[in-house]
């Protein structure tokens, strides 16, 4: 199956997540599932070399989603087996003093991929029409101003070179109180556990609608957001895996060639 046909959302669409299947899993069981995570990680590694080689563009992957939902997770398992030199992922929390005092893409863009690097976003500049917004942290009039001036932004990065590539890792609420209560249950989990995480439940369908307003007016031809159901793990990194591969694969890295006649080097002894 072409997941970045099947999860990507049409520029303009309004989704309705609580619609969407989030224990959705194309027909694969886990072991298929792993073994398509694995093939395409290996696609990963080599065209991840050819971007780094090549030294002119990158990539920029955005990963949102809700608390518990696997961003963490579907890193570590699909991007471990990339080279970590070409490879940044930066976390985005709540900003400092600092950050506060520059405009809201300030620190974001200080973190977009060099050239030949591929870059993550663990939650990114969409937090900032996402829990502001859910929180009221700025008034309405600012953050609605925002869906557009991240959309120039990302059509900027995007001219400059940077292939920008948006995910979102979608469980359902009752995944989500799983999850917290393996939280809880699991000593090595413990320093995961925010009980401040369980206070947003409250706030799930703001969220949903928040998310909702994100793909309809941010999903774009150049930048498109995929929607990945994420309640099956196996599933979600297979999706997360194919969907980043696919990418890589359309900007067709390639080796420099050398400016030089191999015929004609003379190595000094
Ligand atoms: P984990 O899943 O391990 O808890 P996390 O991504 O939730 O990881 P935390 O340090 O727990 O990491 O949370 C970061 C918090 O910072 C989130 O609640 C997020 O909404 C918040 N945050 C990120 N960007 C902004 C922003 N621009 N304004 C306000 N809050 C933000
Ligand atoms: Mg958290």
């Amino acid at each position: 199956m072409d997941f970045r046909k099947a999860f990507r959302v049409k520029p303009g669409r309004r989704l309705e997540l609580a619609k969407l299947d989030t224990r959705f899993h194309a027909g694969l069981d886990e072991e298929a599932a792993l073994e398509l995570t694995r093939k395409h990680r290996k696609r990963l590694f080599d065209l991840q070399r050819a971007l780094m080689a090549e030294d002119r563009r990158s990539v920029l992957v955005v990963l949102q989603a809700m608390d518990a939902a696997g961003k963490d997770g579907a890193i570590r398992k699909v991007l471990s087996g990339l080279n970590p030199a070409g490879c940044r992922v930066t976390s985005f929390r709540a900003p400092s003093a600092e950050e506060l005092d520059h405009d809201f893409l300030w620190r974001v863009h200080k973190a977009a991929p060099a050239r030949g690097e591929v870059g993550v976003f663990n939650r990114s500049h969409y937090e900032d029409v996402l829990i502001v917004r859910v929180h009221d942290l700025v008034p309405e009039k600012v953050w609605r101003k925002r869906y557009r001036e991240i959309n120039l932004f990302e059509e900027y990065l995007t001219r400059q070179g940077t292939t920008v590539v948006k995910i979102f890792l979608h469980i359902s609420k009752a995944e989500q109180k799983r999850r917290f209560e393996e939280r809880i249950a699991t000593p090595k989990k413990h320093f995961k556990v925010n009980p401040h995480d369980f206070g947003e439940r409250a706030c799930w369908q703001d969220y949903m609608r928040a998310f909702e307003e994100v793909f309809q007016r941010c999903s774009t031809k150049q930048a498109p957001w995929y929607v990945i159901p994420a309640d099956h793990k196996w599933f979600r990194d297979a999706a997360f895996a194919q969907i980043l591969a696919d990418t890589l694969a359309d900007m067709k890295p390639r080796y420099p060639k050398g400016d030089f006649d191999p015929a004609e080097l003379v190595i000094p002894d």
